[in-house]
């Protein structure tokens, strides 16, 4: 199980949650942060400090946000553009910084005016 870094977080990432996360397994994208379902330990430290309440425990999403559960997955397990090979597990954030490349559906939000 994990928690979840949805839509709300786009064009925000203030990384108040970063902070929080006693395992640094929040990745920085270039539009939004994305949580790595494999190294979260489910703690919720990350939740309640989300000033735009953009985490969720995997299975309280609101439906319309329920893409952004494997969208974050799909972030570490499929080729971002411009990379070649998947993130995978890297087994911290922290060492690689916002890696400036988001997944196709981040990517395709609109952008504010
Ligand atoms: S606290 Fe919320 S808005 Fe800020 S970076 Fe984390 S998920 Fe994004
Ligand atoms: S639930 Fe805990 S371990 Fe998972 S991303 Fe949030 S702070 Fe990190």
């Amino acid at each position: 199980m994990t928690y979840v870094i949805a839509e709300p977080c786009i064009d925000v990432l203030d990384r108040a949650c970063v902070d929080e996360c006693p395992v640094d397994c929040i990745y920085e994208g270039e539009r939004s942060l994305y949580i790595h379902p494999d190294e979260c330990v489910d703690c919720g430290a990350c939740e309640p400090v989300c000033p735009v309440e953009a985490i969720y425990y995997e299975d309280d999403l609101p439906a319309a946000l329920e893409p952004y559960r494997e969208d974050n997955a799909r972030f570490f397990a499929e080729p971002l553009p411009g990379r070649g090979e998947p993130l995978g597990a890297p087994g911290g954030a922290t060492k690689l910084g916002a890696l400036g490349v988001d997944t196709p559906l981040v990517a395709s939000h609109p952008k504010p005016e």
